[in-house]
């Protein structure tokens, strides 16, 4: 059953209700009415037969010593008071003969005479009808019974019956409106020689029910329900919407990561959210009182943990910071507040703790953070390996690049030494020198091999706190001969203790590469001058390498760092790739361009060490 015809079927019910309450009543009045009205009537009938006896009972009493016509006066006096009885007879056993002046002429009637009172029917019925006791007889013309009764506003049918039988004596049925329905009564008349049956009965006609006071009483419940009705569905909105929204607040309270427990004025659970029961270790089941399930305990560096004025502040409150919880004997460090929930009228309603683990959640970002990092070192040594064996084979090649300049020099101190000793008194001191400097030169070698090795496998570079300008001065010595050879100039303008975290042979290896190229170009220059000169700029320390040779050629200017770029006969193209490899390895780089002045000028540049970096 729908809503609606639920509805109406409560206002049919109402209404029905009410309606028949005001039928029903109206009925009793009807009916009590009635019974008022029947009872008069008969007690009226019943007084009118006594008359007619009376009458009678006084006649007879007289007759005896009266002549007729003294008898005929008297009557005219005394029937006047009784207009029903219309004639009086006095009968004979020849017949009866009506005295004085009848209302109505009596019906022939045989004479029954007798000492007994009795009622005598004339033939055939009719309304007139006599009542005789001896020789006396008195009509009554029922008709007349009644007269002055009928004036009432609700008139009476009625009919009078003779004694135990059908036949009608008189029917009154005045003119009545259509009848919705019939009241009813049969009743004997009192009196000892008329007991006649009469039926009374009343119409009640259509109009006189409460139509109007129904209709009325519909309307009055048709618009209590449709009123009740509404009231009944704001409500049940009001009461879904309010259910909707709980629902929702007890989703968003469950699924949040922070321990949320409500509480009742007297700290009593009445809602926790699964991260509660976590984080206390306890399943909180409704009414809970929740202080005696949480210990609070500040740590030897905190003020003791006031618990009564933290559980029974009056307004918002956090927990001091560091505070722990102990939780299955251990102590875990939490941060949290505690909020009293006022209603309306400002009346303390409950309490909200909000409590998170700070532990984990300072573990969980370090270890982020840590898995960060690692993964960065893991790429970048991926990458620096990856680069490396990309070099792998240019290495190759560019090992015998720097391996041929030792061993060239080996050859040489080799081939001085043998020379010195074949002559007949042998330079012994400059035979050892030859021989110091080729072992020198061979310790050399074996270095660069070493370092190949290690930096293929990537092995780490033994980076340390290296002086520049000691790098610069020994690759130098190094180079000595050449330059002697050349006849080059060199210049030196070095910034004061130059100290950079690098590996000193790697370091070496690009100044030679830097200064061996720059020889090879001043090689046809006829004064030929090489700078060299560290200075301290905001990025670091600047190693720059000048020389006053034909500059660089246009056809490798572009690809200077590209392996295998060079534009002399021997050449092998791998020095500059190798050597900014190297300084880029160590947090620096390589760059080079053509001088002002002609020639060409190449930069090293690294960053400070940190130590130095701090104190100058
Ligand atoms: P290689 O010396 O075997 O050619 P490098 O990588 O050392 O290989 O040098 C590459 C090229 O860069 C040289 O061939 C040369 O053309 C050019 N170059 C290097 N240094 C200088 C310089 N100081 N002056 C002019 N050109 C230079």
């Amino acid at each position: 059953m729908n809503r609606l015809s639920l509805a109406a079927l409560i206002w049919l019910l109402l209404a029905g209700a009410g309606v028949a309450a005001l039928f029903m009543s109206a009925r009793g009045q009807f009916t009590a009415t009635f019974d008022t009205d029947a009872r008069i009537l008969h007690r009226v009938l019943s007084q009118r037969m006594e008359q007619q006896e009376a009458v009678l009972n006084a006649v007879d009493a007289l007759e005896p010593g009266m002549d007729a016509a003294a008898l005929a006066g008297y009557l005219d006096t005394l029937l006047r008071p009784y207009p029903q009885v219309v004639a009086v007879e006095r009968c004979a056993a020849q017949g009866c003969r009506v005295l004085g002046t009848p209302a109505e002429t009596p019906p022939a009637l045989a004479s029954t005479i007798s000492p007994d009172p009795a009622v005598n029917w004339p033939e055939g019925g009719g309304p007139l009808y006599a009542v005789s006791r001896g020789n006396m007889r008195v009509w009554v013309d029922a008709r007349r019974l009644t007269g002055a009764l009928d004036s009432g506003a609700a008139p009476l049918t009625y009919t009078l019956f003779q004694p135990n039988s059908d036949i009608v004596i008189v029917a009154h049925t005045p003119k009545t409106a259509q009848a919705s329905t019939t009241l009813r009564v049969a009743k004997v008349l009192g009196t000892a020689l008329q007991p006649f049956t009469i039926r009374i009965s009343r119409p009640v006609p259509w109009g006189a029910w409460p139509w109007l006071g129904g209709v009325l009483w519909s309307l009055l419940t048709a618009g209590l329900t449709a009123l009740v009705w509404r009231l009944l569905d704001t409500r049940r909105a009001a009461q879904r919407a309010l259910m909707d929204e709980r629902a929702r607040a007890g989703g968003v309270v469950q699924a949040v990561s922070e321990a949320i427990v409500a509480l009742d004025d007297a700290h009593r659970v009445t809602l926790a959210n699964p991260a509660a029961r976590a984080a206390l270790a306890h399943p909180l089941p409704p009414g809970t009182d929740l202080r005696a399930v949480t210990a609070f305990q500040a740590t030897l560096s905190q003020a003791p943990f006031n618990a009564a004025s933290f559980w029974d502040s009056p307004g918002p409150v956090a927990l001091p910071e560091g505070l722990t919880l102990l939780r299955n004997g251990e102590a875990v460090q939490v941060e949290g507040a505690l909020t009293p929930l006022r209603g309306t009228d400002g009346e303390l309603r409950g309490r909200v703790l909000t409590l998170r683990e700070v532990g984990p959640l300072q573990r969980r970002m370090l270890e982020h953070l840590e898995d960060g990092e690692r993964r960065v070192r893991e790429h970048e040594d991926m990458l620096a390996h990856v680069s490396r064996l990309s070099t792998l084979g240019e290495m190759g090649a560019g090992l015998a690049h720097e391996l041929n300049q030792p061993l060239t020099a080996i050859v040489s101190y080799g081939q001085a030494a043998a020379r010195l000793l074949d002559e007949p008194e042998p330079d012994l001191a400059r035979v050892r020198h030859a021989v110091g400097a080729s072992v020198t030169q061979a310790v050399r070698a074996a270095q660069i091999i070493i370092r190949l090795r290690q930096w293929v496998r990537r092995a780490p570079s033994r980076a340390r706190p290296t002086d520049l300008v000691q790098a610069v001065q020994n690759v130098l010595t190094l180079c000595r001969a050449d330059l002697n050879r050349l006849g080059v100039s060199v210049v030196t303008a070095y910034a004061d203790a130059p100290l950079i975290q690098a590996d000193p042979v790697q370091l070496e290896q690009i100044i030679l590469n830097l200064l061996r190229n720059a020889l090879d170009a001043v090689q046809d220059t006829p004064d030929p001058v090489i700078e060299l000169s560290i200075v301290l700029e905001a990025g670091g320390w600047k190693l720059s390498v000048l020389d006053n040779g034909p500059g660089i050629a246009a056809e490798v200017a572009t690809r200077l760092f590209t392996p295998f770029t060079t534009s002399k006969a021997g050449g092998l193209g791998l020095g500059l790739s190798m050597s900014q490899t190297l300084a880029q390895g160590m947090g620096g780089d390589l760059s080079g361009a053509n001088a002002g002045a002609g020639g060409a000028v190449f930069t090293l540049s690294l960053p400070r060490l940190v130590q130095e970096a701090a104190s100058g």
